[in-house]
């Protein structure tokens, strides 16, 4: 599927993880029991309150980070948003002025993200395509990549890693986020967020599948990417506050990367 919207509308292999698991055919590296964990929520992806509030609140944290990152601005930059569900990144990114593809392989959230483009009049090109493929297709034509909160959902992130970093123009932005794999990360995003404060639905995350910075920064490595920064995503449950905590990587966090000029 490829749809264009109208601008006039809108842990590395190595981890002790198999890189295919659970009989997937040969070369998907995705896991259908996790699209279909998306797929069966997708039509509330842009309430607000719903189980994807958490990815609303923290999307202008997030998108600010990147514009930062990117030297201020995104406005003009070619950006892919991998795994993009149903868009809320990756609109946002359009609506500063990047020129946005969104991938993903889950056919609904495709579906909710094209239809809120044409409905906000945001131009956003969707398409269903594994990222590697797309990085055969397309080798060294993305200004910015970013892959958020989905590393912890595929049975080989060091292969995203690989095939994000072959989509980068040399020079191009990097970023990716994630869930450490720790016991405070256990409390606080699987007992604490699905089971006590009830964010989201039981069963979202796996513990097994967090990844730890050491993990993803080896896979980085692997894929020929510089580091530029690393923050923790914190959560306040008193106050239901995300903020950016360089110093707090325990539970969610991003890194931004650079890919060297040939
Ligand atoms: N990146 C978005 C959505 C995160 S939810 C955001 O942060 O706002 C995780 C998304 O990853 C879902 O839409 C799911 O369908 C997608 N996903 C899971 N495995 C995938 C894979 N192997 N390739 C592409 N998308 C995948």
């Amino acid at each position: 599927m490829q749809t264009r919207i109208p601008s006039t509308t809108l842990p590395p292999s190595g981890s002790g993880r198999p890189a295919q698991s659970r009989g997937f055919a040969a070369g998907a590296n995705a896991d259908p029991g996790e699209l279909a964990k998306f797929q069966a929520l997708a039509s509330r992806w842009w309430d607000p309150t719903s189980e994807f509030k958490p990815l609303h609140q923290i999307n202008p944290l997030r998108l600010a980070w990147i514009e930062k990152i990117c030297g201020g601005a995104i406005r003009g930059l070619n950006a892919l948003d991998v795994g993009c569900g149903g868009g809320i990144l990756a609109e946002s990114m359009a609506i500063h002025g990047a020129r946005v593809t969104g991938i993903d392989l889950a056919d609904k959230p495709l579906k909710v993200a094209e239809l809120h483009a044409l409905d906000s009049g945001v131009p956003v090109l969707y398409e269903k395509i594994a990222v590697e493929d797309l990085a055969a297709r397309e080798p060294g034509s993305r200004d910015v990549v970013a892959c958020m909160e989905m590393l912890e959902h595929v049975p080989d992130p060091a292969a995203i890693v690989a095939a994000c970093a072959r989509l980068a123009k040399p020079g191009g932005f990097l970023f990716f986020s994630t869930i450490n794999r720790s016991p405070k990360s256990f409390l606080y995003a699987i007992v604490g967020a699905e089971y006590l404060l009830r964010l989201l639905p039981r069963g979202t995350h796996e513990y097994d599948k967090f990844i730890r910075p050491s993990e993803l920064l080896a896979a980085t490595r692997r894929g020929g990417l510089d580091l530029l920064e690393m923050t923790g995503l914190t959560y306040n449950p008193v106050t239901q506050v995300y903020r950016l905590e360089p110093r707090d990587v325990s539970v969610n966090y991003m890194l931004a990367l650079r890919k060297p000029l040939a």
